[in-house]
């Protein structure tokens, strides 16, 4: 039966596939794909889990005092008969000889598959018995974590999908963690469904770097649909279609390929410099998660990198933070790929959506009891360990010596703060010098995401070089609602007037200061508010790389004179974006 399941689009197009369910929130274990010539070693993990939960089991029936309740030596016994059971480990091997997975998603998918068809039993007995099973697998993967720690660190590379020929797939998860989503980043993935999120939470973020459709804040999604179910993904209205008939079927493919046209159309401006009608160049630089992306921000035609996200290094390391030369190398690695463009390095914004580890921000809460957004997160962290931003500032400035580095600090809100991040640069510096280390001057600049440092933007403008504004922290500062949480999702609203005035002041305060100013949240990136920043006076914007050539086309057709006279009205409207789609419907027809 087909059915349609509703939530927010975040990231274009169509997409058709099978479903893989993962990152269920019943166990929680690393998801990823391991490559062809390790499945045998893979299937030999489980094979020693299983053999190891055995002989936990069987010494734990030794070990029962004779005075134990029967029952309990007959629980033992058919947690072993489920070890041993073909539906449980031997339909684990499968998940792993034939999809590839990882040991550990191999059982969750599996422990999956067994819930639903325990849950469908109508006999009360049976039906209690998932329980059992989900014992029997919890204890699997506790093994496994034990007996190979390092597969607690998925591998550092996706590796490609070698198992080709199979139905395209689209992942559906209750929740993906950012660094998960990491690990898909270059997968077999065409398209995402998610229960929660928010438009612009990290997760949602990372699938629209990765250029494919998502809907996220689907609530029931990863409960409706079954592994290998058929879904249609329109990201554009953030619909899910589970088993579509065949004409809806047909449908969707016409609009997946009316898309893929209007993609190849657009791929056509790369290279097209972006300059407004009225002669204004505009700086289209590229926000990126790790070294390997930097080269497609280039093809994408970005003039630079705007936001290098370098927290995406730091994640699901078991602790192990990467050290000084590991970070010098990946960010020399983005500087020589942008082949003298400047390349913006962020400090960590490690803390609330991006914890370092695979917890997600409802889990703090819920075990907590804590507001991660408004806890110590970003340039906060980063000061709470003074030695780990120390060895990450020498990191970034022993790249400046490859190319044009700019360092971008996350989260300011204090000017205490500054003082803090600049003491720390000198000491970087005196310590590089003192090791003989070569680097050059490099630019640093603020990330304006607090509304408190938008209010008081002079005051910081006095001490950094350039300013960028992080609209998506922005907005969910201002307008008090959790960015990755879905049940306040429909009142994240850029065109709030709130919004606009603390955007607009900090534009024209940077601009009559002649310090640079970039926007790089994902208002940047869409096309719905080009007019309005470029109105605004902005003429930097920094974005996923898949988006530059769409808000290009905006940029060629704009006039600035035009747009720049609407901007005080914009401000006092009621409904400033019905008014700015009046203004930019006129420019086109100008
Ligand atoms: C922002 O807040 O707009 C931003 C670009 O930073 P991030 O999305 O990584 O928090
Ligand atoms: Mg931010």
């Amino acid at each position: 039966m087909s059915i349609q399941v509703f939530g927010m689009p975040v990231s274009r197009g169509v997409a058709i596939g099978r479903a893989v369910l993962v990152a269920s929130s019943r166990v929680d274990v690393a998801h990823y794909f391991i490559a062809a010539d390790r499945v045998e070693h893979e299937i030999e993990r489980l094979r020693g889990a299983r053999n190891a939960v055995a002989a936990e089991l069987e010494a734990l029936k030794l070990e029962l005092p004779s005075e134990a309740p029967h029952e309990l030596a007959a629980l033992l016994d058919v947690h072993l008969m489920l070890l041993h059971d073909e539906s449980l480990t031997g339909a684990t091997k499968l998940w792993i000889s034939e999809r590839h997975y990882n040991a550990e998603w191999a059982l969750s998918a599996q422990l999956e598959v067994l819930a639903r068809q325990f849950d469908e039993m109508d006999d009360v007995y049976l039906r209690e018995r998932k329980a059992d099973v989900e014992q029997v697998v919890e204890r699997l993967l506790r093994v496994l974590a034990g007996a190979d720690a390092v597969h607690l660190i998925p591998p550092a590379v996706q590796p490609a999908r070698d198992f080709a020929g199979e139905d395209p797939l689209v992942l559906v998860a209750n929740d993906v963690a950012p660094a998960d989503m990491m690990q898909f980043k270059r997968s077999v993935f065409t398209g995402f469904v998610t229960d929660v999120g928010g438009r612009t939470s990290h997760t949602a973020i990372v699938a629209r770097s990765m250029d494919i459709p998502a809907v996220v804040g689907a609530r029931e999604a990863s409960r409706l649909i079954r592994q290998d179910d058929w879904v249609v993904i329109d990201g554009d209205a953030g619909v899910v279609i589970v088993n579509p008939s065949s004409i809806v079927l047909e449908e969707y493919r016409f609009k997946q390929r009316q898309s893929e046209l209007e993609r190849a159309r657009l791929d056509r401006l790369r290279h097209t410099p972006a300059v407004t009608l009225d002669g204004q160049a505009v700086e289209l630089l590229a926000n990126i998660e790790l070294p390997g992306d930097a080269a497609g921000a280039l093809e994408a035609g970005a003039v630079g990198v705007g936001l290098f996200r370098s927290e995406f290094l730091f994640m699901n390391r078991g602790g192990d933070l990467p050290g000084e030369d590991e970070q010098f190398e990946a960010y020399r690695d983005a500087v020589l790929a942008l082949q003298g463009l400047p390349v913006t390095i962020r400090t960590v914004d490690i803390g609330a959506d991006k914890p370092l580890e695979r917890t997600s921000p409802q889990e703090l809460r819920h075990e907590h009891g804590l507001n991660p957004a408004l806890g110590l997160r970003a340039i906060r962290w980063s000061l709470a360990e003074p030695g780990m931003f120390r060895q990450q500032l020498r990191a970034i400035l022993r790249a400046s010596a490859y190319g044009k580095v700019r360092i971008l600090i996350p989260m300011v809100a204090q000017l205490g703060e500054v003082k803090l991040v600049f003491e720390a640069l000198a000491r970087a510096r005196q310590q590089l010098d003192d090791a003989g280390r070569a680097y050059t001057p490099v630019e640093v600049g603020a990330m304006i995401e607090v509304p408190a440092a938008a209010v008081v933007i002079d005051r910081f403008l006095r001490h950094f070089d350039f300013v960028s504004v992080g609209t998506n922290d922005l907005i969910q500062y201002t307008l008090a609602i959790d960015r990755a949480d879905e049940a306040v999702a429909h009142l994240y609203d850029p065109w709030h007037p709130a919004v606009l005035q603390l955007l607009h002041r900090t534009i024209s305060s940077a601009n009559a200061l002649g310090r640079g100013v970039s926007v790089c949240g994902e208002m940047a990136g869409d096309a719905a508010f080009t007019e309005l920043l470029l109105a605004m006076g902005l003429r930097s914007f920094s974005m996923h790389p898949a988006r530059i050539s769409a808000i290009k086309q905006r940029v060629l057709r704009a006039d600035t004179r035009l747009l720049e006279a609407v901007m005080p009205q914009v401000l006092d409207s009621d409904a400033p974006a019905e008014l700015m789609r009046l203004v930019a419907a006129g420019r086109t027809a100008h």
